[in-house]
């Protein structure tokens, strides 16, 4: 069931995603060749609980599994869920992170992918895809549109390009709960699928491969990679429905103002 959230609650939400989007920030102002995972994860954590919130991945339970980090940090060919640990980022990595809070019992949750110093043209291409289709899908989060309209545009921006949109994973509802229906494909089609309402909120998180859509799971139960062993992208936004339209809850913004980014800058949608 989805559960539709008051203006007063999507307050409360911005206030969740303002906070990711300021700790992936945090985490922008170290991330360069010869740091490790653990060391970016241990400063998010650090940030984080300074400003009276919680990890919102730590200790998250799926079946007999527990994540342990406060980041997901997925390198390369790792799509998401990546361990943090003494691995050390090197010179043209790839690097998704993505990261939760949860503060005054509500959850945020947004992801980035930083190239470490100078990327490979084709992981600036595949870059650029995966950022541009999150603009689309959010120009599509308008009242009365369909979850079809969101995976519709992801779909076609990327697949023109050539990328394999990864269908295993998908995007989600979120409010008191990390993850709340309803789910958000990143594939679909036009004027399919469950309506959008007033006081939706979603996470929409297009996850996108140089290669194949296929994916598998390592033997630590988190860590998905890359069928093909290519370079995979991921961003994520908290998009709300409120009654003054159509609101991105986290920003880009305290990043771009800290590193260039090769690819169009993300603008404010607001549909009223
Ligand atoms: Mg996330
Ligand atoms: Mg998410």
């Amino acid at each position: 069931m989805v559960i539709l959230k008051s203006d007063r609650e999507i307050e409360l939400l911005r206030e969740c995603g303002d906070l990711v989007s300021r700790t992936l920030a945090e985490v922008a102002k170290a991330i360069q060749p010869g740091v490790s995972t653990l060391a970016l994860d241990a400063l998010a954590e650090e940030y984080i609980r300074s400003h009276g919130a919680a990890p919102a991945f730590k200790g998250y339970r799926v079946g007999n599994l527990v994540f342990p980090s406060t980041l997901c940090m997925s390198i390369n060919d790792v799509v998401v869920h990546g361990i943090p640990g003494e691995h050390v980022l090197e010179e043209g990595d790839l690097v998704s992170v993505d990261c939760g809070v949860v503060l005054n019992g509500y959850f945020g949750d947004s992801a980035f992918t930083f190239g470490i110093g100078k990327i490979s043209d084709e992981k600036t291409r595949l870059c650029q895809a995966t950022y541009e289709s999150l603009n689309l899908a959010i120009e599509q989060t308008i009242l009365g549109n369909r979850i079809g309209d969101i995976g519709s545009v992801v779909q076609d921006r990327c697949t023109i390009d050539g990328f394999g949109v990864v269908r295993d994973l998908v995007g989600h509802g979120i409010g008191k709960k990390l993850h709340e229906a309803p789910q958000v494909p990143n594939y679909g089609e036009r004027g399919v699928g469950k309506k959008l309402k007033r006081g939706i909120v979603l996470c929409i998180e297009p996850m996108v491969n140089q290669g194949s859509a296929d994916v598998s799971t390592d033997d630590d139960g988190w860590t998905v990679r890359t069928a093909d062993g290519t370079p995979s992208a991921h961003y994520e936004h908290m998009v709300a429905i409120s009654s003054k339209g159509t609101e991105v809850l986290t920003t880009f913004a305290y990043i771009e103002e800290l590193i260039e980014t090769p690819y169009k800058q993300f603008e404010q949608v607001n549909h009223g």
